[in-house]
């Protein structure tokens, strides 16, 4: 309805017009909702960009190069993650940290960084639901933290998931959060929403019924952008997904989540057979360390989960960019919050997923459309 689509659009009109980068693409949101204003705005866009000529979509300054100006818009065809032509697409990269754990890390040099030393093509900004300082308990906090990383992803043309990370269920919350992400950003292809990072203990019954209303609030603002749904025990439990999976609603994935130390074949067989099943699978997070995050560093089970991922054509992303004394955070505390981390500031887990990621990435093999 074109009614609900104008307000929010509006909404953000006077923040958006203020910055001229996203200018261009503020057109391509009114050029599809009406006419009228579409050619008072295309003028007024000749006076203010002077035919600059970029995308609708990415207007940052690699425009031309970058993974999202390559690809565009997502979708899912089958089980397969695809880009805008229909060709299957394999997004590898980071995940920050919980924003309320590590918010020194969520600054565009940062994400700056992934994307050209790590060849990071997606990051993840993970908002905290849970621990002190939450986005319950502080929103304009956590908004203040994930606004740069989404912005930065957007201006350095990669992909962005935006992660309501959380292991209980906040069904309000989420709701009003993601209308207003879905208002904010729903038209951009850089953004891809996950909506409950880790459910733990609920059935699957609960953790779809809630997935159906915040799909649906998504749906009702942004018809497209790829949303990522959890399962029960920290996204394992995807043979309850293939048994049961939600009707009528398109460009959705399941997560699954594995730490390479503890999780075993037995977690890969079970994802097979939801694919073969015909379930999408995102592998938004997972590392090499013990499921707690700490532990041993399971090498080589890790190059066996990423050869895995790579013959399935799974999109993956580490956890985390962070710098606690545990085996999955990335830095030591002494590097710096914006990037520019030197191999001597990466802790083993760092260098193993900067080697995964630039191998992959760089790769023509593992290129963005293979
Ligand atoms: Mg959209």
């Amino acid at each position: 309805m074109i009614q609900y689509k104008l307000d929010p659009i509006f909404n953000s009109i006077c923040s958006k017009i203020k910055n001229k980068r996203k200018f261009n693409h503020l057109i391509f949101i009114v050029m599809k909702s009406n006419g009228l204003i579409y050619t008072l705005l295309l003028l007024l866009s000749a006076v203010i960009s002077c035919g600059s000529g970029q995308k609708a979509y990415n207007t940052g300054e690699e425009a031309d190069s970058s993974v999202v100006a390559r690809n565009g818009h997502l979708q899912v065809i089958g089980t397969q993650l695809s880009n805008e032509k229909g060709e299957p697409l394999v997004l590898r990269g980071a995940s920050l940290g919980w924003h309320n754990l590590w918010p020194r890390f969520y600054n565009e040099g940062a994400v700056k960084w992934l994307k050209e030393d790590w060849k990071c093509t997606v990051v993840r900004a993970a908002m905290g639901l849970e621990i002190e300082d939450n986005y319950r308990e502080n929103p304009e906090f956590a908004l203040q933290c994930i606004t740069p990383v989404i912005e930065a992803a957007i201006d350095n043309g990669i992909y962005v998931i935006i992660d309501f990370h959380a292991h209980k269920k906040y069904t309000k919350e989420a709701k009003a959060f993601f209308a207003e992400m879905a208002g904010k950003y729903g038209e951009y292809s850089n953004v891809i929403y996950e909506i409950w990072n880790e459910p733990d203990y609920f059935e699957w019954e609960e953790v779809k019924a809630y997935s159906e209303e915040v799909i649906e609030v998504i749906r009702a603002i942004d018809p497209d952008n790829i949303i990522l749904v959890g399962s029960p025990h920290w996204d394992q439990d995807l043979h309850l997904v293939a048994a049961d999976p939600i009707q009528n609603v398109s460009n959705i994935m399941y997560t699954m989540h594995f730490y390479a130390a503890t999780h075993e074949s037995w977690l890969r067989e079970r994802t097979d057979a939801a694919i073969a099943a015909g379930i999408p699978i995102f592998v938004s997070e997972c590392g090499g360390s013990e499921a707690n995050g700490d532990g041993r560093l399971g090498v080589e089970e890790w190059n066996t989960y990423v050869d895995w991922m790579e013959s399935r054509k799974i999109s993956w992303v580490a956890w985390s960019v962070s710098d606690k004394n545990e085996t999955c955070s990335m830095l030591l505390p002494r590097a710096s919050a914006e990037g520019k981390w030197t191999e001597d500031l990466l802790k083993p887990w760092g260098k193993l997923t900067r080697n995964s990621l630039r191998s992959h990435n760089e790769s023509p093999s593992g290129a963005y459309t293979p």
